[in-house]
């Protein structure tokens, strides 16, 4: 899919623009986005690191290492996922599903770490399933 998104934080100090392939649509369910994000699972457009651009706010963008491989990017003055980027995936952005503007364009194409899937999570049905991560 290819297309130009944009998004932001809460806030609305921290402005990104995505202009290109949309690599993959995820839901994670693994236990370290539960924590980083607070929610039940997580969705994110996978997009490649050259089609994603913060146009506003760099200089508010706080890096949190969250494993020895992978990185969190948010607003320190909301506190909003922006976007994480992981050592096993080089190459690509992965961006908070929430933090676009528009949704309407968009739906899950995998769930991933279905392990930890929490037992009241019904996955959309056009989802293809994986019980850990993509390789
Ligand atoms: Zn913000
Ligand atoms: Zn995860």
């Amino acid at each position: 899919m290819e297309g130009h998104f944009s998004g932001g934080c809460h806030c609305g100090k921290v402005i990104f623009e995505i202009d290109g392939k949309i690599l993959n649509v995820v839901n994670c369910h693994c236990s370290i986005c539960r924590k980083a994000n607070g929610g039940a699972f997580s969705s994110y457009l996978v997009v490649p690191d050259e089609a994603f651009v913060v146009v506003k706010g760099q200089e508010l963008l706080t890096c949190y290492t969250m494993t020895e491989k992978a990185e969190k990017r948010f607003c320190k003055i909301c506190g909003a996922p922006v976007f994480n980027r992981n050592k096993l995936y080089s190459g690509v952005t992965v961006v908070p599903l929430g933090c676009l503007d528009d949704l309407t364009k968009i739906s899950p194409k995998v769930d991933i770490y279905c392990a930890d899937m929490l037992p009241w999570v019904t996955p959309w049905p056009e989802s293809k399933r994986y019980e850990t991560g993509l390789q």
